[in-house]
């Protein structure tokens, strides 16, 4: 048989385009799981990606330079790829608004700074139609379309709506609300709704499985059945299957990347910069869902119960500058530096700095070279989908020296809780007691967790995680992933 067409649809487009004139642009290709992920899988079966550019309608290079510009891009990634324009007013309400405004913090349990406005979820719907009605313009029956995130939860509905009846794919790469959180949402049965028009529902964790269950049950008729690690949902329309398939990374590469010469002498450089101490690292997008000021409160308890860390640890934090416009970031922002600068200047003595904060996107080379050398890596989220930098770290972690401590409530937590020191980001002791239990760690103990994480990892690979979402979508076969369990904190 042949193999299906892939039809990617995500919000933004694998390419970032940057202005290099005033009537000249540079592409570049974009970074991030998803694209390491599809890229390869797109080239090998044929396919197509469809998107958005990242910038307003009204800043786009004419269309005859455009469409020059997507076929450099086709030419680039190897396969092909359509642009979906999005004008100011949409990008606010669609993108800024009801994506970001209303269901990243719903999402992430965080109601407290979620916005609810008629106008984004107006928006919401009408650019998920736009998104709709290019893939029926650009597909045909030998295509799987796999829509991607919470940016395009209605794009099945608005497909059917439109009288499209192949299957449809969804993949949440952030976490799935509770019900009780869920129910807060003006819009919750057109969401939940909306959710049930594709055939196939990919989440994070089985936590965030059981939550949409949860919800299903709560607030429709319609009957659950399966066990284990792919469940049925019983429309009147159709049967909707609904997994865990946790998103990994490309091990391998990360792997050899850092065995290079390159990352080696980075990574000697920066040790030798902080001789005789332990480097605990921190690296987070600009984000209230990322708990750096609860870090930074932890480690400062750390400093203050633990004296003979004093002089022995750097705290490295790189904060990677994101939506710089949005007021509450800016705010988030002044907060994380106005602790960095209280905790340096209550511990600083002549030759050691506490922290040492970074606020930039960092290159491959430099983050590799972190990976490698750091001695602890510091992953506290209030909540999150996985959290990629965890497994990233590990994989790159090729001495196997280096102990992780992680958030329980990040997705990655339910893959690797038996051999990383699991946390509560809000408990800001327990956190400043493992920092000083990674500290003290004999390097036998260090290198045997390190080994395992780095097994598990490399077993469940990004190539796994597609294949397993294709195999359930396309050929309704249970895919091979492991039962996740959900994790549950003990005492
Ligand atoms: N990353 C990056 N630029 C940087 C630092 C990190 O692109 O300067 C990457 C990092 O390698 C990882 C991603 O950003 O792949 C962050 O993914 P994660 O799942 O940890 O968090 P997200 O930002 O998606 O919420």
């Amino acid at each position: 048989m042949k193999a299906k067409r892939l039809v990617v649809v995500s919000n933004r487009l694998p390419i970032v385009l940057n202005r290099t004139g005033a009537r000249e642009w540079k592409i570049r290709p974009g970074s991030g799981g998803l694209v390491t992920a599809m890229g390869p899988v797109l080239r090998h079966r044929g396919g197509l990606w469809i998107g958005w550019l990242g910038i307003p309608e009204n800043d786009c290079p004419s269309d005859e330079y455009l469409r020059d510009i997507i076929s450099a891009g086709t030419d680039q990634s190897g396969y092909s790829l359509r642009h979906i324009n999005l004008c100011k007013e949409e990008i606010d309400k669609y993108y800024y608004g009801f994506s970001n405004e209303t269901l990243w913090p719903l999402f992430h349990d965080l109601f407290t700074h979620c916005k609810f406005d008629q106008g984004c979820w107006d928006a919401y719907q009408r650019v998920n139609r736009k998104f709709a009605e290019e893939v029926i313009r650009h597909t045909d029956h030998d295509d799987y379309i796999w829509v991607h995130d919470y940016q395009l939860i209605l794009v099945a509905r608005e497909l059917r709506r439109l009288g499209f009846d192949r299957q449809v794919g969804f993949f949440l790469h952030i976490p799935f609300p509770p019900l009780d959180i869920f129910l807060k949402l003006p819009w919750r049965f057109q969401v939940l709704d909306a959710l049930l028009e594709y055939d196939l529902i990919g989440f994070q964790t089985a936590r965030d499985r059981k939550n949409f269950i949860g919800c299903v049950r709560a607030l429709t008729d319609y009957q659950v059945t399966g066990r284990g690690h792919v469940n049925s949902i019983h429309t009147d329309e159709r049967p909707v299957l609904v997994g865990a398939f946790p998103i990994s990374i490309d091990y391998r590469e990360f792997n050899d990347f850092a065995k290079t010469q390159e990352v080696a002498d980075e990574a000697w450089i920066i040790h030798a910069n902080l001789p005789g101490r332990q480097i605990i690292l921190g690296i987070d997008r600009l984000d209230y869902t990322k708990g750096i000021s609860h870090r930074l409160l932890a480690f400062e308890n750390a400093l203050a119960r633990y004296p003979d860390m004093r002089r022995r640890v750097t705290l490295l934090q790189v904060v990677v500058p994101s939506r710089r416009n949005v007021e509450e970031y800016e705010k988030l922002k002044q907060e994380v530096e106005r602790l960095v600068g209280e905790i340096n200047g209550k511990y600083t003595e002549v030759g050691w700095t506490p922290v040492h904060y970074i606020f930039r996107s960092i290159d491959r080379q430099e983050l590799a070279a972190y990976y490698r050398t750091c001695e602890i890596a510091l992953i506290t989220p209030l909540k999150d989908g996985m959290n990629l930098v965890a497994k990233e770290y590990c994989a790159s972690n090729i001495e196997e020296n280096g102990v992780l401590i992680l958030s329980e409530f990040a997705g990655a937590a339910a893959q690797l809780y038996p051999n990383a020191l699991i946390v509560n980001p809000y408990d800001l002791e327990g956190v400043a007691d493992a920092i000083y239990k990674a500290f003290t760690m004999p390097q036998d103990t260090r290198r045997m967790m390190m080994r395992r994480l780095r097994a598990s990892i490399q077993r469940n690979d990004i190539v796994k995680w597609v294949n397993s979402f294709l195999k359930a979508g396309i050929s309704k076969e249970l895919s091979d992933f492991p039962q996740m369990e959900l994790f549950v904190p003990k005492q």
